[in-house]
């Protein structure tokens, strides 16, 4: 039996009435509002998130694989799930790819890892999407995309929800694209793409994986159906007469958005977090005339999963972003005064494993933990004496400052010396946070965050951000 055997998800903090995009480009907004990266988030580090979560429980060195799946990964030309993978501490000994191009990358991406674990080539396959895609200042495409993440692990023992079926359809279908030099998702005219793209296709692979394995509307628990907007959700639900209570009435596109990549993967999880054993789950995801439909059977280890980090928990945990002006700096649209740091590629291969993977030492004498990583006990002298410990991330504000000259798009930046939960102290940045709430013993945890850019690549570190 091969199916889903762990599940996270990832919200970013700041969620943007759609009104607010409307006050400043004209009375049109459509209902609700929208999650926003922060200035410091992107595809890669909410994939990262949400991996994270996936994991929290179990043993990153038992899994062999991760396949990212994104349209918008921060390189054109570099490989995004590796560094995910060394974030999130898996062993090296692994097989990583990224599935890029199209919003059904995250079903595709679930497919592979599904293949690759039936064949038995993987027995453990991470697969982690999110999407970071935007719509042109004053479009609608701006007010409906919404940034989120999701993370599923594919395996073949303790599967809380086993993959019973798939059925795909693939035709040649202009709706959504974004060519090499487009900074905005670029869309066909709305009335024909609904008619001709989504609203044809999608209920044709409902209907097409029914079919397959000979099954009604009734046999179905619960429909997970991603949608780029609500009125085609509508619609779509409507025309397949779902029964009243096996679907979302809101795919979580007027809370979090559409989430392109991740929105099929979201929903899944946000379906798991609530469906019982014994339930039958149908998955469906779209994109430019792809299709890919999932039989999902859920088994009684679903309850080993309760209480994971999914959809719900950030649901409620958000802050609002009433200015629009700076949702513009938080997307790159407005620059912020220009930052060059330096970066050496050579320093950020030597400082993996404790500026990626968060790898300090423990002292083989005297047993005393030390972050940053250190050749000499701080306690005893021995020298080069030590093995590997991971610094725990969760910790205590020891102490703070406030910078206000620092270029931030979101000032002042605050930086804090924490104590870490078993030993260990972080010195960085603290993101996510109101500075006015700032004070010594607060609780924070670390998060992977896009640094800056330095040396002309990306660069990605841990930052502190308040506990929930
Ligand atoms: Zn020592």
């Amino acid at each position: 039996m091969v199916g889903i055997t762990g599940f996270g998800a990832y919200i970013p903090k700041y969620r943007m009435a759609r009104d607010v995009v409307a006050k400043a480009w004209g009375p049109r907004f459509i209902t609700g509002e929208r999650a926003v990266d922060n200035h410091d988030e992107d595809s890669l580090t909410r994939a990262t998130e949400a991996a994270l979560n996936c994991l929290a429980a179990g043993d990153p060195k038992a899994v062999d694989g991760l396949i990212f799946a994104s349209t918008t990964s921060p390189y054109l030309e570099k490989q995004a799930s590796t560094l995910v993978a060394t974030a999130v501490d898996l062993p090296v000994e692994i097989y990583t790819a990224d599935h890029l191009s199209s919003v059904r990358a995250g079903t595709a991406a679930l497919k592979a890892a599904m293949d690759a674990v039936k064949g038995g080539s993987a027995k453990n396959l991470l697969v982690t999407a999110a999407d970071t895609r935007r719509g042109e200042p004053g479009s609608d495409s701006e007010q409906l995309i919404g940034d989120g993440a999701a993370a599923l692990m594919i395996g073949g023992s303790g599967v809380a929800a086993s993959i019973e079926g798939i059925y795909s359809l693939s035709e040649e279908f202009m709706d959504t694209w974004r060519k090499q030099d487009d900074d905005y998702v670029q869309k066909g005219d709305a009335a024909f793409v609904q008619a001709y793209g989504y609203a044809r296709m999608v209920p044709a692979c409902i209907k097409g994986i029914l079919k397959k394995y000979e099954l009604k509307t009734s046999d179905i628990s619960r429909f997970v159906i991603a949608a780029p907007d609500s009125r085609v959700y509508a619609r779509v639900t409507k025309s397949l007469n779902l029964p009243a209570g096996s679907f979302p009435e809101d795919p979580l596109l007027t809370t979090v958005g559409d989430t392109g990549t991740a929105a099929p993967l979201m929903l899944l999880v946000d379906a798991l977090e609530k469906a019982k054993s014994g339930e039958r789950i149908l998955l469906c995801g779209y994109g430019a005339g792809n299709a890919d439909a999932f039989l999902l059977q859920i088994s009684p280890e679903i309850e080993r999963l309760r209480g994971r980090r999914g959809v719900s928990s950030y649901q409620s945990s958000k802050k609002p972003l009433a200015n629009y002006e700076k949702f513009l700096k938080f997307q790159n649209t407005l620059p912020t005064e220009p930052l060059e740091p330096y970066s050496s590629w050579a320093l950020l291969w030597k400082e993996k494993k404790q500026n990626l993977q968060l790898y300090g030492t423990r002292c083989k004498k005297c047993g005393t933990f030390a972050f940053p990583r250190r050749r000499i006990c701080l306690k005893c002298n021995a020298k080069d004496e030590y093995e590997d410990a991971k610094l725990p991330r969760k910790g205590k504000i020891y102490t703070f400052a406030k910078d206000h000259l620092f270029p931030n798009p979101d000032p002042p930046t605050v930086m804090a010396v924490a104590d870490m939960e078993g030993g260990g102290r972080f010195y960085g940045q603290v993101t996510d946070c109101d500075p006015a709430q700032i004070k010594i013993g607060l609780p924070v945890e670390l998060t992977f965050r896009r640094f800056h850019q330095g040396g002309g690549f990306y660069n990605y570190f841990w930052k502190l951000r308040p506990t929930e």
